[in-house]
């Protein structure tokens, strides 16, 4: 049975755990994973989806084997038959092509992933070792509970038909994304820096040539990705600052086209290919950390604990990762603000990079993207 198809909308089924995870994305599921790993069973992950919609975030490197393979998971994630990943090619810094291929990595290839069903294979993986997994859950509020862990009040349902219920948990994971929702309840922060747009389009492309390759294209005013998923859809994504897409209005379908039709290399890619419905759809992509990580029985993991640009396609390595440290912490085998330190480390990595990777390109410098990615801000 599919996560999708699970009576999800239930309500849990005890009042107590051990450990609460809010969200079952990568962070939440590897997390419920490696807590089954350490022998903690008791576990309820609410997640407020269902996994039936349109998730973007699908290129992970060849590093992801070497967490599904430690999480016990790589054999039934192979028999998803998700697209390989060999590498990718860029038009960045300069008009020639380059490589970065997977060919010679020990770890083999990277995936193209469809993104809602991998979310929906990882909460059926964490459902299947023994932790209670329900959909259509949101976490609305929580307070500290008298003797110790915390009162959780959770939404059941869809928004017609809500329902309202209150669990009590030992230990919070907050596997929430961007929401960072448990974290901002305990007062925790964003602290941001250059926040991106991605404007992205899904084409119909059943016949077209896949190259197995993530292509990025860097131009005046952003930068261009394109991947073919296996659903046989070729997804286009332009990213850029607030103020370039507003001013631009690239939002626009017909302006998303031109820009599309001027970036040459991957406008190649979309050669007959049909866009679907939809149209151009937009997504923010923060990148932040959490200025206090975790707290008396509690600990923010993935994105609720720090987002990265998707430039770096870091993103979902990182929460499993996160996921993997929280259950060891949670097992008693690190503490949890050893975690947090690693969580803070990572991301002081992942700055250094990223300034480096935009860096590479010094062909607009009077562009407001490029002048303000160098000078390591943006406009909001
Ligand atoms: C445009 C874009 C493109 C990206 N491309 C890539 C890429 O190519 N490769 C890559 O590795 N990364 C990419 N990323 C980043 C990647 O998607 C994230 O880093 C990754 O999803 C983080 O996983 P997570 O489990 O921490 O959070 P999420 O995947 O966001 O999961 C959080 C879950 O929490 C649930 N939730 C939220 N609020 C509540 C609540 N109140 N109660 C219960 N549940 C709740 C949500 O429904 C969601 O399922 C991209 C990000 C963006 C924005």
């Amino acid at each position: 049975m599919a996560a999708a198809d699970s009576p999800g909308a239930a309500g849990p089924s005890r009042q107590r755990y051990r450990v609460a995870i809010i969200g079952g994305g990568p962070a939440g599921c590897a997390c419920a994973l490696a807590l089954a790993q350490h022998g903690v069973h008791d576990v309820l992950v609410i997640e407020a989806g269902d996994y039936a919609q349109f998730r973007i975030g699908e290129s992970i490197p060849p590093e992801a084997n070497r967490l599904f393979h430690a999480l016990g998971i790589a054999q039934d994630f192979f028999a998803e038959a998700h697209a390989p990943c060999h590498g990718s090619c860029s038009w960045w810094g300069s008009d020639k092509r380059g490589y970065n291929d997977a060919l010679l990595h020990p770890l083999g290839h990277g995936w193209h992933l469809e993104r809602s069903r991998f979310n929906g294979f990882l909460a059926q993986q964490a459902r299947l070792r023994g932790a209670e997994v329900l959909l259509r859950a949101s976490l609305v509020a929580s307070a500290p509970a008298q003797g110790g862990g915390f009162t959780l009040e959770l939404m059941l349902g869809d928004l017609a038909h809500p329902r309202p219920a209150s669990i009590h948990a030992d230990v919070v994971v907050d596997a929430s994304g961007t929401r960072a929702v448990f974290a901002r309840q305990r007062g925790s922060r964003k602290v941001e820096t250059l926040p991106l747009v991605c404007l992205a389009m899904r084409f119909a492309a059943p016949d077209a040539p896949r190259s197995g390759l993530t292509h990025l294209e860097a131009v005046e005013h952003g930068w261009w990705y394109g991947a073919h998923l296996p659903d046989a859809t070729l997804l286009l994504a332009f990213y850029s600052d607030a103020a370039t897409v507003k001013a631009r209005r690239l939002q626009h379908a017909a302006h998303w086209l031109e820009g599309l039709a001027a970036a040459s290399n991957t406008a190649a890619l979309a050669c007959g290919a049909v866009p679907l419905a939809g149209g151009v759809q937009s997504f923010p992509a923060p990148s932040y950390c959490l200025e206090q990580l975790y707290g008396d029985g509690w600990l923010a993991i993935g994105d609720a604990a720090s987002a990265y640009d998707p430039v770096t396609s870091q993103g979902i390595v990182k929460a499993l990762a996160n996921g993997m440290a929280a259950a060891g912490a949670i097992a008693g085998h690190a503490a949890l603000d050893a975690v947090a330190q690693t969580v803070a480390q990572r991301y002081a990595d992942y700055l250094a990079q990223r300034q480096q990777y935009y860096g590479w390109e010094q062909r607009w410098p009077a562009a407001p993207f490029w002048r303000q990615l160098h000078a390591g801000a943006l406009a909001d």
